[in-house]
């Protein structure tokens, strides 16, 4: 139920981070992986250690908010797979200020990043899912897809809008036999949550005590709902945001 043997894995931001944690888990499930990032130095080191699990990897260097590596990024993963079966829609940033303060460059950046591409993605990878007779799309959120951000009213925007545009495809695309679902993780201990935790020196305590598990995450916490979403386990489930957070969303 939950073998991935043959299927074929685009993970943006794979390189590191989330990305890289839910990587592993569907290497080991059996997928080859599309390491799709800026950094290939990263993307190279990471697949070469996906490789242990002894899966094919590519890859590739990939600017998500441009339409033109995005759809080089679907030609070359079915030029080398020939076939492409799981999307993750992983790559992110954040930029924290006030609204008062954000200037419009950078809201368009974080939007684009963490929202547009999850769109070109989509769009890219539809008709290859579509020919093949299905698919899976997983889409990263946030805990900010569910609460308000004083501090990053862009990053909220565009987590918010991942679970929108996640419950869109899916309803569209249910009857291609694609599913879609978005991934929440809670505080996870990542290079993008290192240097918040830099800048902001109560946020460490702050997410220890609001976090009922008692600690961060970390990027192997996020292997297994990546494997359950990606696999034939999860086949009547579309179209949900699941939080996996140590139960940080399930409190008031
Ligand atoms: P990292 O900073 O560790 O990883 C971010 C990844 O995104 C990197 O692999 C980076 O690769 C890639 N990336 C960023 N911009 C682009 C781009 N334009 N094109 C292609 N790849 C890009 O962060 P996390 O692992 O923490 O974050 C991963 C996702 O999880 C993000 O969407 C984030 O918002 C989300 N998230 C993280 C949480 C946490 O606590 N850590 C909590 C909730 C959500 P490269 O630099 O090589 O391009």
């Amino acid at each position: 139920m939950f073998d991935l043997k043959g299927k074929v894995a685009v993970v943006t931001g794979g390189n590191g981070g989330i990305g890289l944690g839910m990587a592993r888990g569907l290497a080991a499930a059996g997928a080859g992986i599309v390491v799709a990032g800026r950094n290939v130095e990263k993307s190279e080191a990471a697949a070469r250690e996906l490789e242990s699990s002894g899966v094919k990897t590519l890859p590739i260097a990939v600017d998500v908010t441009r339409d033109a590596d995005v759809a080089n990024m679907v030609e070359a993963t079915v030029a080398t797979f020939g076939r492409l079966d799981i999307l993750v829609n992983n790559a992110g940033i954040n930029i924290r200020h006030p609204l008062h303060e954000l200037d419009a460059v950078d809201w368009h950046k974080v939007i684009d990043t963490n929202l547009t591409s999850a769109f070109l993605c989509c769009k890219a990878v539809y008709p290859v899912m579509k020919r093949q007779g299905g698919g899976k799309i997983i889409n990263i959120g946030s805990m900010m897809s569910i609460f308000g951000a004083s501090f990053a009213p862009a990053y909220a925007a565009s987590k918010g809008g991942i679970v929108q545009l996640t419950k869109s495809i899916a309803s569209s695309w249910a009857q291609d036999n694609i599913q879609a679902n978005a991934v929440l993780p809670g505080w996870i201990d990542t290079d993008l949550t290192r240097r918040a935790r830099e800048t902001i020196s109560t946020l460490h305590d702050n997410v220890l005590r609001r976090t009922p598990a008692g600690r961060w995450g970390t990027i192997d916490d996020m292997s297994g709902i990546a494997v359950f979403l990606a696999s034939p386990a999860s086949d009547f489930v579309t179209g949900t945001a699941i939080p996996v957070d140590g139960g940080y969303a399930m409190q008031g």
